[in-house]
Parts: C-alpha cells; sequence; structure tokens
C-alpha cells in the first residue's frame, strides 16, 4: 500500500468545497467547472479535450494521464448536481461545511467527492511513470436522464482514446456495484373530442382511454413482478404510472389526457417488448374512437433510456476493482449510472465510489469524511497498479 501524503485529504477537502462552490444543478451552463478542473489539470500538465453540447452551455472533459498509446482505465463522474428548490438546508448548500466527521453540501456526495479526489490525486498520478494510462471522464446532465456522457461516449475510439476499463464513482460507499437497474420513461398523448357532458357519445374520453392503457400497464406490473432477482431492492422489474392530466372542466368530456409512465428495468428485462404491450393495447382502441373522431390519436412516445447494467463477471475490470478495493462480493443497486452506457460501448465496468447514495439529492447533502479517505486509497492503489502494469 501506498503511504499517502497527509496533505491528500486537506487536498481534497479544498477541491471539494471549491467543486461545490459552483452551482451546477444540471439546468445550468456547467462551464464555470469545467474550465477551473481544465485549469487546474494544466497546471499539472494534463491537456484535456472538452465535448461540448449542442448549445456550447456545457461539455464534458477527457483526460490521458500517462502513455496516449494504450488503452486505460477511466474514472468516470458527472459535474452537475440536483437542484435545491423547495428543500430546506440548515447550511448554504454551496457552501461545503465541516460539522463533527461530514462535509456538507450539495454535491458533496453526490459526485463532487469523488471528483475532487481524482483531482487530488493527478499531481500524483503525473509524476508517476504510468504504464497504463489513467483517463478522466467527466460529464453533464446524468441527472436528467444520463444524457451529457452518450457525445463522450460516442468520441471514445475516435477523438478520444476508448478505456478498456471504467470505474464510475457514484456513492457506493465504496463497495464494487456490478449491476443496477435501467430507468426507462415513456409518455403517452391521448387526443379525442371534446363534447358537452350530456352528450357524451359525440365525444372521445381520453381518460376512459387512459384508464384502459393503465389498467393494460397494471397488468404488465404483475407480469414482471413474476421474475425476481433477489440481489436487487425491490427485486423485481417496477412499473408505475407517475404523472397524469386530463379534462378541463366537469360538464365537458375530456378531448386530451397525458400520462407518464417509467419502469425499473432489471437486466434481462426487455423495455422495447413492454411498451409493445401497451402499442398493441393502444392499437386496439383505436377503431372505436377513430369511429366517433377519426383525428383520435395515442402518441406512445419514450423520453429517457438508460439501460439496466449488469458487469461481465469475467472481465479484469471486476477483478482489479475488488483487488484495489480489498473487497471479495459485489453488490446490486436500484438507481441508475453511465456505467451501462459505457459497458454497452465496449469499455467493461464497475460502479464504486465514495459516500452513501441515501444521502444523495437530500436536504443537508453530506459525505463521511471517511469515505473520501478510503477512496483516496482506492485511488492511490489503481496509480500503483497503472505504473506496474502494462
Ligand atoms: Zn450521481
Amino acid at each position: 500500500m501506498t503511504a499517502r501524503s497527509p496533505d491528500l485529504l486537506d487536498d481534497t477537502k479544498d477541491l471539494l468545497a471549491k467543486l461545490v462552490s459552483f452551482d451546477t444543478t444540471s439546468r445550468n451552463s456547467n462551464l464555470p467547472i469545467i474550465d477551473f478542473i481544465e485549469d487546474y489539470l494544466a497546471t499539472y500538465g494534463v491537456a484535456s479535450t472538452r465535448v461540448p453540447d449542442e448549445t456550447g452551455e456545457k461539455s464534458s472533459l477527457f483526460a490521458t494521464i500517462g502513455p496516449e498509446n494504450a488503452t486505460g482505465i477511466a474514472l468516470s463522474a458527472h459535474t452537475d448536481v440536483v437542484p435545491v428548490d423547495g428543500q430546506d438546508w440548515d447550511t448554504d448548500p454551496f457552501t461545503l461545511t465541516e460539522k463533527g466527521s461530514r462535509l456538507y453540501g450539495r454535491g458533496a456526495c453526490d459526485m463532487k467527492g469523488f471528483v475532487a479526489c481524482v483531482m487530488a490525486h493527478v499531481p500524483q498520478f503525473a509524476q508517476r511513470q504510468l504504464k497504463t494510462p489513467i483517463h478522466i471522464a467527466f460529464s453533464y446532465d446524468e441527472e436528467v436522464g444520463c444524457t451529457g456522457v452518450r457525445p463522450m461516449i460516442a468520441q471514445m475510439g475516435d477523438r478520444l482514446i476508448k478505456p478498456r476499463m471504467v470505474i464510475v464513482g457514484e456513492p457506493t460507499s465504496m463497495m464494487v456495484v456490478d449491476a443496477h437497474k435501467g430507468p426507462v420513461r415513456w409518455s403517452v398523448d391521448i387526443a379525442g373530442r371534446p363534447a358537452h357532458s350530456s352528450m357524451a357519445p359525440l365525444g372521445v374520453n381520453t381518460i376512459a382511454v387512459a384508464a384502459e392503457l393503465i389498467a393494460e400497464l397494471s397488468r404488465i406490473e404483475i407480469d414482471l413482478k413474476e421474475v425476481r432477482d433477489e440481489r436487487f431492492d425491490p427485486p423485481y422489474t417496477t412499473l408505475q404510472v407517475t404523472e397524469i392530466k386530463g379534462g378541463n372542466a366537469s360538464n365537458i368530456v375530456p378531448a386530451a389526457t397525458w400520462f407518464g409512465w417509467e419502469i425499473r428495468a432489471m437486466p434481462g428485462a426487455d423495455p422495447d417488448a413492454i411498451e409493445g404491450r401497451l402499442r398493441a393495447r393502444a392499437q386496439a382502441l383505436l377503431p372505436a374512437m377513430r369511429e366517433v373522431a377519426p383525428e383520435a390519436d395515442i402518441v406512445i412516445r419514450r423520453t429517457n433510456d438508460v439501460p439496466a447494467f449488469a458487469a461481465d463477471p469475467e472481465s479484469e475490470v471486476l477483478s482489479l476493482s475488488l483487488k484495489l478495493a480489498g473487497q471479495n462480493e459485489t453488490f446490486a443497486v436500484s438507481y441508475a449510472t453511465e456505467a451501462s452506457l459505457f459497458q454497452n460501448a465496449g469499455a467493461s465496468s464497475v460502479v464504486c465510489g465514495p459516500g452513501d447514495i441515501a444521502q444523495a439529492h437530500t436536504a443537508n447533502e453530506w459525505i463521511e469524511i471517511d469515505e473520501l479517505d478510503k477512496c483516496l486509497g482506492f485511488l492511490g492503489r489503481v496509480g500503483d497498479w497503472a505504473e506496474g502494469n502494462a
């Protein structure tokens, strides 16, 4: 085990304080924090590449420390955070506040703590004679559907080196997570025809159609519960309607209804087949609707799609992270990360990072300082490994 500089934890706290001070709520530009990280890396001779979004208001940052002609291990994190709107904080969410053994601030846990640990190690990584490169992959818009990382992944193997392994540092209390569920979301717009409610047959009642579709979703939900994997909590793919809006007045046949629904798919669940069942039900309902109103329609759109994640049990990154974390057991979680997106792009992945997911997204979000210390130890061993292995 490498002896860590006693200043490393202090450096990490300072970096985390700076990172937390940027309000990187997903609706905001993340360019100020990217400028800061880019400048910091440059101080240690590490060049980075930006992958901006279409608006130019947001960017991912990719950097390689060590040989440029080899594939290495990427440390992946998102720079955005969830809003503090409506949350009751005891301290300023954008001022990192140390109290006892904890550091409080928006993103302290999810997941600027990991970003700070990676950055604190950069001076050491840059000094070492790495045989295997360490890549840094910092993205945006993770909290709104893992969207920001996708353009960066698309450029891997082309403008960017494709890592052969990825560690996603989402909060796992430094456990090695090798599986997670995938959130897939849909919106359903139903168009009917209004009528005076005393003349109901002249209209197409879209709330009634929504009820039929939702009843089908309830049947699908029951079927999904049949397939169980006890590693997950809850141990099956969940399905639920999350939002609904329809009707304008108590005496008008409602001509428009909209609802949103989601699944949290376990690995192996088939979102296309689930969507197909709802589409089949919609097709069965449409003829009667169109007999009254030819313009009647049911439009089903997929609005979010993060695949479920299952690491390859034989993968190098899985055995390596277990070894470096000093563990022999892996875990499955119900929240989603970009691990599945990397994995599906051919870069085998695991999730392992400091902090407890229970503190993510909450008011008074905090991270144990000890978690940062554990992560620093882990990253130090990543450095040892990268130096010693071709
Ligand atoms: Zn996160």
